[in-house]
């Protein structure tokens, strides 16, 4: 438990247990994922003011018009990840660090993430969230994500968290043969989480359900 954070009753453990079995509810069937969720505090990645929201089934604003990632969603894009291996992945990059904690619920489940934003101070408290959190296997970069990171390529997964209206180019090239990149395709209300799975010779598509995304912007801020 970090410091300063007990209180007030939103780290309950009955808070947590309920967003863990509405998770179940809502089909998400991964044991790790679920384990992963119910032990990292979610509120800390939120202002004071919305802290006590931090549980809900929602998306919340996390400054500069960005959001924090629903519940739901954090935890299928991480198991739609993870269900494309029998191993541990050893290399994930991540696009849109935005607050931190889709990249915390992925420190705890692969080897290495690499977590690329274009909002600088968006990424510094992400690192500062983790750092408290004690998660030192990620490395940061304040970068245009449509780049991907290529010192570091190739990798296992690829998780993206905003829109772009077409796969970028430079992400599947960094994928490895066997990867996957679980990414929202499209713009505005019209927007599909897709799964890409490269093969041996050339790359299969999966597109499942609609989702609501930020917009992939290129260019750092
Ligand atoms: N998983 C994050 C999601 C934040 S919202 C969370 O739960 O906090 C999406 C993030 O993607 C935003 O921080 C936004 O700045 C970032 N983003 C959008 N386009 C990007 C790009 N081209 N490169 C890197 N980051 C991008």
């Amino acid at each position: 438990m970090i410091e300063g954070m007990q209180g007030i009753g939103m780290t309950s453990p009955r808070t947590r247990e309920r967003m863990i079995k509405r998770l179940m509810e809502q089909g998400i069937g991964s044991l790790k994922v679920l384990d992963v969720m119910r032990n990292t505090p979610r509120h800390i990645f939120m202002d004071e003011a919305l802290a006590s929201r931090a549980y809900e089934d929602t998306a919340l604003p996390i400054g500069y018009n960005q959001t924090i990632s629903q519940p739901y969603i954090v935890a299928k894009m991480t198991e739609l990840l993870l269900e494309s291996t029998t191993g541990r992945l050893a290399k994930v990059l991540e696009i849109g660090t935005g607050c931190g904690y889709q990249t915390a619920i992925l420190a705890q489940l692969v080897d290495h993430v690499y977590s690329v934003e274009r909002i600088a101070p968006l990424q510094k408290k992400a690192k500062d969230h983790l750092w408290d959190l004690k998660l030192k296997n990620v490395s940061y970069l304040h970068n245009d994500g449509g780049w991907g990171w290529p010192e570091h390529a190739p990798y296992d997964g690829i998780l993206v968290a905003a829109a772009p209206p077409e796969i970028p180019e430079m992400l599947l090239q960094q994928m490895t043969v066997g990867g996957v990149m679980v990414i929202p395709i499209g713009s505005g209300g019209d927007q599909r989480l897709q799964r890409v799975t490269r093969t041996e010779s050339g790359y299969e598509l999966e597109e499942l359900e609609p989702v609501l995304f930020v917009p992939f912007l290129s260019g750092r801020k």
